[in-house]
């Protein structure tokens, strides 16, 4: 009798670290004799790896199940990536995990990514343009609208060997630009003993900038990004290291808002001023280089004023392209608790000025 294969179809939803996740994941069913199908209605198991970041997010998932429900009933249906991380989180009020259970329903098998794939499990490469290389973890910092640090847990940096023998390998695969990703990576390697590694120069200070200057020397290495910054810790000695040559010349900073209020009910710690002086000093080391951001409008609060703050800042970095989003209550965070009281109507209104001022300047937005 001939047995027939076993197939899984993988939907990765969100940012870069979940596509990096969904690389193991996916070697990971390999390796137990699963082959991976872009047919979804002939996969034995279905996996979806799911982004809880805003509520538009949460209800693509939605969909999917009740779609995937629909097209084959007893099919084998895992659920994976942030959500999973949040109901198994002990940081998330349980109220919020009941809710988030509650949404998923029945016949669906909830697995936290950690439990389906580690570091361990090399990934299963498929663009031949970045090689994703994780370099940490979670996120400390609770910025108050956020779901990040209850979905994914506290910061954990890989080892500096773990990073350098996986760009390594990649070279070998023949990927000549690398893309590291971590919630804030400059707060990489904080929770390391970074003493068996020797200091290159005297400059280097921080974890990050030691990684980079690192990396660097790979010969076969052409390029390096790195995937997210944040404003209050990017250090002169990381700056130094983003001089580079080989280091990209994008930059992605999230600034979130320009109005110090609104920062600061948020927990982002740096003031509007601060934010431009970095950008100054950046571009001062670095002249090239171009930066783009994350900004949220219609966080709880935000008045005309405060908003026109943000369009004022926008105006005087002139970012390269912006992730603009529409605040969204993520039950559990701290913001949750505030009224969520910008009208949608109000928000779409804010999206669409910033939009139109950074996305679509000359018409160039693709
Ligand atoms: N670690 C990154 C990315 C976090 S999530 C960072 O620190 O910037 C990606 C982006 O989603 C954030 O930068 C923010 O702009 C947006 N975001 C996060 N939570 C949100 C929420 N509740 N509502 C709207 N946008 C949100
Ligand atoms: Fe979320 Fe803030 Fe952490 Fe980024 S730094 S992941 S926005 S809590």
């Amino acid at each position: 009798m001939v047995r027939k294969k076993k197939t899984f179809y993988l939907k990765t939803f969100g940012c870069q670290a979940n596509v990096a996740d969904s690389q193991r994941i996916a070697q990971a069913f390999v390796n137990n004799g699963y082959q991976p199908t872009k047919d979804v209605q002939s996969a034995t198991v279905v996996i979806i790896n799911s982004c809880l970041v805003r509520q538009s997010a949460e209800n693509r998932i939605w969909g999917l199940i009740n779609n995937l429900k629909k097209l084959k009933p007893n099919r084998k249906i895992i659920l994976t990536g942030c959500l999973a991380g949040c109901i198994g989180q002990k940081r998330l009020s349980q109220q919020a995990k009941n809710l988030f259970q509650k949404r998923v329903g029945k016949g669906v098998e909830i697995i936290p990514t950690k439990e389906l794939a580690s570091f361990a499990i090399p990934p299963l490469r498929t663009k031949n343009d970045f090689a994703l290389i994780p370099i940490s973890q979670g996120c400390n910092h609770f910025c108050s609208y956020c779901i990040v640090p209850y979905a994914r847990g506290l910061e954990k940096s890989r080892p500096f060997e773990e990073i350098i023998k996986e760009a390594q390998e990649a070279v070998n695969q023949g990927f000549k630009k690398i893309l590291l990703i971590g919630q804030n990576v400059n707060s990489y390697g904080k929770d390391l003993k970074t003493s068996n590694i020797k200091h290159q120069t005297a400059n280097i200070h921080t974890p990050f900038a030691l990684l980079l200057a690192i990396l660097h020397k790979i010969p076969d290495i052409e390029k390096i990004s790195f995937l997210t910054s944040n404003p209050w810790d990017l250090t002169d000695d990381i700056v130094e290291a983003m001089s580079l040559p080989k280091i990209d010349r994008y930059l992605h900073l999230p600034v979130q808002s320009g109005d110090d209020g609104i920062l600061r009910k948020m927990n982002r710690p740096y003031t509007a001023k601060q934010y431009l002086n970095l950008v100054k000093k950046i571009r001062q080391r670095i002249p090239e280089i171009k930066i783009g951001t994350d900004i949220i409008v219609g966080f709880p609060g935000e008045s005309k004023r405060a908003f026109e703050n943000t369009v004022k800042l926008c105006r005087q970095v002139g970012f390269e392209k912006a992730y603009i989003a529409k605040y969204s209550p993520r039950p559990g965070t701290a913001a949750f608790r505030l009224k969520d009281d910008i009208s949608p109507e109000e928000k779409k209104r804010r999206w669409k000025i910033l939009e139109e001022l950074i996305n679509k300047k000359n018409g160039a937005y693709t």
